[in-house]
């Protein structure tokens, strides 16, 4: 099988989200988007403790047009959205949320974990909706870590959250298809991933060093692929925890504004028109 080359290795740029600095992989100053992936950060910080969970995390805000998802490394976050659901995913586990035609959520830290401090590290990607399902109606799908089948071999473990991969099915439910892994290689160890040739894809480092078909890539860069082969080639010059993201492009304008993704100007208009309306959902949180 032919081994996919790649186009760019690209270092995450720093970014001052309300007062935190995060990594962001994508966009960068070579793409603002890989069809169908809009966005992609990486936050890791600690909780200093003795906090209301008021006092940290994200508030309500709406979404419209496509799936924000969330990849919980270290900590756990609280989600609450204007349709009553309230739920805590822990380490291990993904947020998976299709904004369809209106949700509003907050994403904030446990009481718990605002409570007694500690480390908080998550990604949290966008993955774009094709115009026909944009305005689905909103849903939101809590995973633990054991919702999504894990390959466990020697050197590696890799979880499926969406898409088929080796007989195993990813749990998340998709609107065009995709393959979502996030794994980690021991140092020393290697591993090939099959992934159809015409899925565009990417894959981000949150630590690690590795060789990828001959390129080194470093903790916090992102790999970005050629859609020229089937199998990507891994050796780990150390220990390193990546996610692959891998999806057929949608192939349609793109037209996004703060957090709606639509196809065109109007239809960001009636966003913003909708939320101001209060046709989004109205979210007062309860932090018991
Ligand atoms: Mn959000």
């Amino acid at each position: 099988m032919k081994t996919r080359s790649i186009r760019r290795i690209i270092a995450s740029q720093k970014v001052n989200m309300g007062g935190h600095i995060i990594e962001q992989p994508l966009p960068n100053k070579f793409m603002d988007q890989l069809d169908p992936f809009l966005l992609v950060h990486h936050a890791e910080w600690e909780l200093k403790g003795n906090q209301r969970q008021q006092e940290v995390g994200i508030g309500g805000h709406p979404h419209r047009g496509f799936s924000p998802v969330t990849f919980v490394f270290q900590g756990d976050v609280r989600h609450q959205d204007s349709f009553g659901n309230d739920m805590v995913v822990k380490a291990g586990g993904t947020q998976w949320m299709h904004a369809g035609k209106g949700i509003t959520h907050s994403e904030r830290p446990s009481k718990e974990l605002a409570a007694k401090g500690g480390m908080q590290e998550i990604i949290q990607f966008w993955v774009n909706t094709p115009a026909k399902y944009k305005m689905e109606k909103p849903y939101y799908l809590p995973l633990e870590a054991k919702d999504s089948p894990t390959i466990k071999a020697e050197g590696y473990h890799m979880q499926v959250v969406a898409g088929e991969y080796q007989g195993l099915k990813g749990p998340a439910k998709t609107f065009s298809p995709m393959l979502l892994l996030r794994g980690e290689i021991e140092a020393n160890a290697t591993l090939e991933v099959e992934i159809p040739t015409h899925y565009n894809t990417l894959m981000y480092l949150l630590d690690g060093k590795l060789r990828v078909n001959e390129n080194t890539a470093n903790k916090k860069d992102l790999l970005w692929f050629n859609n020229d082969g089937e199998t990507i080639q891994i050796s780990a010059n150390e220990t390193t925890r990546f996610i692959l993201l891998a999806g057929e492009p949608i192939g349609e304008e793109v037209t996004s504004y703060g957090p709606f993704v639509m196809n065109t100007q109007t239809e960001i208009m009636e966003a913003l028109r909708d939320a101001q309306m209060g046709k989004m959902g109205v979210l007062i949180e309860n932090f018991d």
